[in-house]
């Protein structure tokens, strides 16, 4: 079999290894060169919008995923008979915040009150509604907190505009009081065969992924409730392959939906040493219409810390340090430069429970120095 990934970076490099540990043949088309994926995967680089190139990659492909909502679907399926998944129209609906807000919301999922506004006089009466502070988002091309903005007063919203607004105008949300950020993986097959993983507890420094942990430590009834959630609304955007549900949990022991990523995603790395089937071999498998693999534990704990870049310059980590801590897994992306922020891999430590687990992977991250 033969699995097509639109995507060059850290995603699909682990993608790709599941898949390649099944003897699956995995291909990548990626617009730009990559460290990620070049050593061991078949890789090309080229225009990745080109009808051409998209239809000559694509041909012997028994199936084509993603592993960014940017990857241009749209235009393969007109080129391509190949099975995406996900579909197009999902990597459509999720791209736009307002788009898929309005479809969760449709389904009749909770989500924090929103507003999608067409000019700042729509925010600020969106804004006076809700009661400030308000969350100001941008609808499209937001990453790592970049496009949202915190108001709390309507000058603030009126800088949010500014920077923010697309021609359609932006996303106000209320701000959500949470007692927790939690995220859920779910792989979802054609035919709607799902498999929800066990919940994700997450904790973001400077809107960056920082650590992420099982088991999230919240209430039976929670957890399965934001299981329940996670499910319906993967099923709500009609989600193939793996998907990332990314949620709130209030205070008072709601939770609600901020947004959906349709891939793998960070909050799950940690399910390769933490799960039976990790996030990867359940995309893979997915994608490719084969049974899913078992999501749930098999440690009792388990967290994974991100192996980010704290300066400009090579990357050179000190694997033989980070290696002398036990039970620890030492994922590098394979990234020959550093800078601020960038994510160059991550580690995952297993333990009897989630702060042990952590205490063995900020150790890792300390050692390998970079
Ligand atoms: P996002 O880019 O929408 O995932 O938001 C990035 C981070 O901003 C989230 O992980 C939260 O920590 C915070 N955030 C986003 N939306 C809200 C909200 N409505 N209320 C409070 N915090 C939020």
């Amino acid at each position: 079999m033969t699995l097509g990934i639109l995507g060059g970076g850290q995603l699909g490099r682990m993608s790709a290894l599941a898949g390649i540990r099944m003897g699956i043949r995995v291909k990548l088309l990626t617009p730009k060169p990559t460290g990620p994926s070049a050593p061991f995967a078949d890789t090309t680089v080229a225009d990745w919008t080109d009808l051409g190139v998209l239809a000559d990659w694509a041909a012997d492909c028994d199936a084509v995923t993603v592993e960014s909502e940017w990857a241009p679907l749209d235009r393969l399926a007109e080129v391509s008979d190949v099975p995406l998944r996900p579909r197009p129209v999902t990597l459509e609906v999720i791209r736009h915040k307002g788009r898929q807000n309005d479809a969760l919301a449709e389904a009749g999922l909770p989500l924090p009150r929103f507003a999608r506004c067409a000019t700042l006089e729509d925010a600020r009466q969106s804004a006076e509604a809700f009661g400030y502070p308000v969350l100001a988002k941008k609808y499209e091309g937001s990453y790592d907190g970049y496009g949202n903005a915190t108001c709390r007063s309507p000058d603030d919203l009126a800088q949010a505009w500014d920077a923010l607004a697309a021609d359609d105008g932006m996303l106000v949300e209320a701000f959500v009081d949470f007692s927790g950020e939690v995220s859920a993986l779910v792989a979802r097959r054609e035919g709607g065969e799902t498999a929800v993983y066990p919940i994700v507890a997450t904790e973001h420094r400077e809107h960056q992924l920082y650590a992420a942990w099982m088991p999230a430590g919240l209430s039976d009834a929670i957890e399965a409730e934001a299981r329940r959630v996670a499910g319906e609304a993967i099923a709500a955007v009609g989600g193939i392959g793996l998907l990332a549900v990314e949620m709130f949990v209030t205070r008072d022991g709601r939770v609600l939906v901020n947004e959906i990523a349709p891939r793998p995603h960070n909050t799950g790395h940690l399910t390769i040493e933490a799960c039976h089937t990790s996030q990867f071999e359940n995309h893979v498998r997915a994608a490719l219409d084969l049974p899913l693999g078992d999501p749930s534990l098999r440690v009792p704990a388990a967290c994974m810390v991100n192996v980010v870049g704290s300066r400009d310059g090579p990357a050179s980590p000190r694997l033989g340090d980070a290696l002398e801590v036990p039970d620890l897994a030492v994922h590098l992306y394979g990234k020959e430069d550093s800078r601020p922020r960038r994510k160059l891999g991550h580690v995952t430590a297993t333990a009897d429970d989630p702060d042990s687990a952590r205490q063995r992977a900020e150790a890792g991250v300390v050692g390998l120095g970079l």
